[in-house]
């Protein structure tokens, strides 16, 4: 569980928001996901998230193609969303930036990690 006392200031928002719609749209890709279990998923991973922000995130990336949402049918009648095709594409787009990003970010530390040798290296 990562702290999640800095998602309620103003000024890191931004910087959180793009992280946010990430994880929708990753989430979106592998299956139908729905609001309440997204807010939960978010907790999870550090960022409180009010139904009041979540709900328009998920209706402006539908606005924007890059998910469809069904009015389920049953007793809980919950909205579900998924990717769409231009999501999926905007996500593997998406993943190549965020691996540059990680690997600048933890570039000291990926570099502290020991190189494994192979066993023709291996001393005798
Ligand atoms: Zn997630």
């Amino acid at each position: 569980m990562l702290p999640s006392g800095d998602i309620l200031r103003p000024a890191y928002r931004d910087l959180y928001s793009g992280l946010i719609r990430l994880h929708l749209l990753y989430h979106a890709a592998k299956e139908p996901i729905f609001g309440l279990q997204m807010i939960e998923e978010l907790a999870r991973h550090g960022y409180k998230v009010s139904p009041g922000t979540l709900y328009p995130v998920l209706h402006a990336m539908e606005r924007k193609g890059l998910l469809r949402s069904q009015q389920g049918r049953g007793p809980n009648d919950r909205r579900v969303y998924r990717a769409t095709a231009e999501g999926r594409r905007a996500l593997g787009m998406a993943k190549q930036r965020v691996r540059e990003l990680f690997s600048e970010l933890f570039e000291d530390v990926l570099l502290r990690r020991p190189v494994r040798h192979g066993h023709k290296e291996e001393a005798p």
